[in-house]
């Protein structure tokens, strides 16, 4: 069976986090092989993201895995936080580079995730299995594919032992990339990242942030919907697992649901696979 993890972001108000504690023991029920916490760049959640993979970890008995973004941090920070996720207990990471919000100029003492990623393994060891981020449509910033390809090497050289995929709803995009991956000699498990379908308005702002593609056929469908958000959770759902079910019968070694600590359309997807 595929492996599936589910992914939160720090609660930081009361609001949220009654809002994730009416969605995790639905999601939960799920049986999630772990969970993970994001992480806000530049400091704005090093207090929130361990608040809350403590909390689940202690409350909730589920694998929780922090998020740790390096830009605009610290080595010093970063080996404290490093510190306290091992006393909790947690022996999985994903490692990441984040980005400055705007108008923050200080770079922090690394650049790249590859520089984490070396950092970890040289201060911790095999204390933490390293998940790292890749890019089947490639990384918006990146100069083309190849490049990125490269850069993602690194990572791995650096010793990362698995890695998410940025979001995607073209299945063809993945199984290129991971052709491509293994044509490059790196051989980690590339987990899909996997985006449920719930306020399109927003996905469509999010995925010109993040270059995720949304195909012309799905925005055309979604727009035509207007405000009947039936609808588009119906559409949206059919369209998100039936491109999980041509993962899973390609092989994908697991999938990460990004489920922004909502239950709803997450199990959408899952009770449709
Ligand atoms: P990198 O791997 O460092 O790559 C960033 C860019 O630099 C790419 O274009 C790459 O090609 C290039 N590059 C990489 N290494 C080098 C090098 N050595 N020399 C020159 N160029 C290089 N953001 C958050 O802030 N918090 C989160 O919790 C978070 N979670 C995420 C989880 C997943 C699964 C994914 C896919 C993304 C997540 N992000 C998160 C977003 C991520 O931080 C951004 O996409 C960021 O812009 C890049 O991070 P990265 O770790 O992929 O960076």
């Amino acid at each position: 069976m595929t492996a599936i993890s589910f992914e939160f972001f720090p609660p930081k108000t009361d609001d949220q986090r009654a809002q994730l504690q009416r969605a995790l023991p639905q999601l939960k029920a799920r049986s999630p092989e772990y969970v993970s916490v994001t992480f806000g760049a530049g400091g704005s959640t090093l207090s929130y993201t361990p608040e809350a993979v403590r909390e689940l970890r202690e409350s909730h008995q589920l694998d929780a895995a922090p998020h740790l973004s390096c830009v605009g941090g610290s080595r010093e920070e970063i080996r404290e936080l490093l510190t306290r996720y091992r006393d909790m207990g947690c022996r999985r990471v994903v490692a990441l580079r984040g980005d400055l919000p705007s108008g923050m100029a200080a770079p922090g003492d690394f650049r790249y995730a590859n520089e984490l990623v070396s950092f970890i393994r040289s201060e911790f060891g095999d204390s933490f299995h390293i998940e790292v981020a890749c890019y089947p449509e490639s990384h918006p910033q990146a100069r083309d594919a190849q490049t990125d390809l490269a850069n993602f090497k690194r990572k791995v050289e650096a010793g990362a032992n698995g890695a998410i995929t940025q979001y995607f709803f073209n299945a063809d995009a993945y199984f290129r990339f991971r052709d491509d991956v293994a044509a490059a000699g790196i051989d980690i498990p590339l987990t899909a990242g996997v985006m449920p379908i719930s306020n399109f308005a927003q996905l469509r702002r999010f995925s010109q942030m993040c270059g995720a593609e949304i195909p012309r056929w799905i925005d055309t469908h979604m727009t035509g919907f207007g405000d009947d958000t039936t609808a588009i959770r119906q559409f949206g759902a059919d369209v998100v697992a039936s491109m999980c079910r041509r993962l899973i019968e390609g092989g994908v070694q697991g999938l990460h649901l990004y489920t922004l600590n909502r239950a709803q359309a997450t199990l959408a997807v899952l009770d449709r696979l």
